[in-house]
């Protein structure tokens, strides 16, 4: 039997955590830490409690979420635990005493199969990689983390200015990019939006460049990462940056002026034409 701990920040990811650890073994001993952090901590502050309790009592596995959190408290305890580190993992395995999992590489054009026989492995998972187990953390241990303040702390906190989209959740999203230049042009493709009951996104450059769109609302390695039932992209390039966010897409949908452009490689229907043209006929056809 495996002895897989979760760390956690809260019951939702500890409930993704939780099927990710019975994917491994259905019969493992899970225990789940999910400490609260002091109004002034930082999550990192937990490493040196994870590593101690890790070398005294000998997990083979500890999963933990791809947040900003997760990420470094696997990185930082991985390193002083001297373990390998899986970020991002899928289809973990573990066969006898090798433990095997995929992650993308080449910003997510490509997936490595890694396998490695150390005693102890620490691996991150994607909020979508599982669903969240039904039964939650019911029936696994409880266990528990000693926070040790660090040396820096959290003087204080503002809270974001409210989201206007949850992409996370959308089933059919619109998509532009560059191939628009003017920002009423987007009308267009917030048009096609409605019609089909989609969210609009973008790439990097609309967002963090041209400020026509929100933030959160740019896909990609360094965006968010989504899973639509649908996704429609209107004058994006495709860039492996901007296609890490959408290879869970069911169902891709490209228009671009440039037959050749790479996302139309990796789309299910490209359509090569101006987006001038081609989304009011879409529009018409969705109507009709
Ligand atoms: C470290 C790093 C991280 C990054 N992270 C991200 C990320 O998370 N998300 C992301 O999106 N990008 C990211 N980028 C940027 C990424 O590399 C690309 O530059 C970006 O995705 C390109 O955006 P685009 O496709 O909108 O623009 P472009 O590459 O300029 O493409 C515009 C497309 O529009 C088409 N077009 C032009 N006119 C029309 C028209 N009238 N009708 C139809 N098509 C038309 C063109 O043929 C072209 O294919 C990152 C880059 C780096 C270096």
């Amino acid at each position: 039997m495996s002895v897989i701990w979760i760390v956690a920040e809260n019951p939702d990811w500890a409930a993704v955590l939780v099927s990710a650890a019975k994917s491994v073994s259905a019969d493992a001993k899970i225990t789940v830490f999910t400490p609260s952090l002091p109004a002034d901590g930082l999550w990192e502050d937990y490493t040196p409690a994870l590593v101690a309790k890790a070398k005294a009592e000998k997990p083979s596995l500890i999963l933990l979420g791809t947040s900003r959190r997760g990420r470094d408290l696997a990185a930082r305890s991985a390193a002083l635990l001297d373990a390998p580190c899986f970020s991002d993992a899928k289809n973990l395995a573990l066969n006898g005493n090798a433990f095997t999992c995929d992650t993308n590489v080449y910003g997510g054009t490509a997936v490595r199969t890694d396998s490695t026989t150390e005693p102890l492995v620490l691996a991150t998972i994607g909020p979508k990689t599982f669903e969240p187990d039904p039964a939650g953390v019911a029936g696994a241990s409880v266990g528990t983390l000693e926070y040790s303040p660090g040396r820096t702390k959290v003087t204080g906190r503002k809270p974001r200015p409210p989201q206007t989209v949850n992409l996370g959740e959308a089933t059919k999203v619109v998509a532009v990019g560059r191939g628009f230049s003017e920002e009423k042009d987007l009308a267009a493709a917030k048009e096609l939006a409605a019609a089909l009951g989609a969210e609009v996104a973008c790439s990097r450059p609309i967002a963090e460049f041209f400020k026509w769109l929100p933030e959160e609302c740019y896909i990609g390695i360094s965006g968010q990462i989504i899973k639509p039932q649908l996704y429609v992209a209107v004058g994006i390039s495709g860039q492996a940056q901007h296609t890490f966010g959408i290879r869970d897409a069911k169902v891709i949908v490209s228009v671009n002026k440039d037959a050749e452009c790479l996302m139309h490689q990796h789309a299910d229907y490209c359509i090569t034409g101006e987006w001038q043209m081609v989304i009011p006929a879409l529009i018409k056809a969705v109507k009709a």
